[in-house]
């Protein structure tokens, strides 16, 4: 998950939900918010409708999400934000370590509830789905780990640019890219400001790790 900071939405009333796809698309990108696929992307409740009707049509509750996240796993099945993280309010790359052979698990220094919100947060959205049959996330993490670490090899031989390093790495998976990338300081920056990524919640990365 990318963390995100959440824009004020400065567009016309809304009267279907439907209708905030495109406000959303251009807040975070083509990306769902929790798979970090490019896929088809709908407009996902993060409190579901059916458990907070009120918020149906509230832009801040709002997130896009794929199909396979948002209608085959997370569903209703959460009553609130309550016992998880969220990529709009919480840094899913302190919960969150993505690992080379294609799996996610929760970081290993976090304290006992925090590391129950980020299992938590796994099992909703079915994350790390290897013991699934079509294990969809963790076969395409491993192998954008694989393309990333290319990149960055062909990186640091000066072989490639820093473009063409955002060029591949906007086919989905931003905290992959992230992960791999992370000790080359001006590809995480570049990362963090990419066009195609926008409003990566930066700010609060780097104050809490200290990339600079
Ligand atoms: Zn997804």
């Amino acid at each position: 998950m990318r963390p995100l900071q959440r824009p004020d939405y400065t567009g016309k009333p809304i009267k279907k939900y439907k209708d905030y796809l495109e406000a959303l698309q251009t807040a975070f990108g083509q990306y769902c918010a929790y798979c970090e696929r490019l896929d088809k992307l709908d407009v996902e409740h993060v409190v579901p409708q059916s458990k907070a009707p009120e918020l149906r049509l509230t832009w801040s509750n709002l997130l896009l999400a794929c199909s396979r996240c948002n209608r085959d796993f997370k569903r209703s099945q959460n009553d609130s934000r309550d016992g998880y993280i969220w990529p709009d309010i919480d840094n899913p790359l302190l919960y969150l370590d993505y690992l080379p052979d294609g799996r996610v698990r929760v970081q290993a220094t976090l304290k006992v509830a925090e590391k129950q919100k980020a299992e938590n947060t796994i099992a909703l959205l079915c994350l790390d789905d290897k013991a699934q049959k079509q294990i969809v996330l963790n076969r395409a993490r491993r192998n954008t780990f694989r393309v990333a670490q290319q990149a960055k090899e062909n990186y640091l031989k000066r072989y490639s640019s820093i473009d063409e390093v955002l060029a591949q790495a906007a086919l989905g998976h931003w905290s992959v890219w992230f992960r791999v990338f992370e000790d080359v300081p001006e590809v995480v920056e570049a990362l963090w400001n990419c066009s195609d990524f926008p409003n990566t919640g930066f700010r609060l990365i780097r104050e809490k790790t200290n990339v600079d």
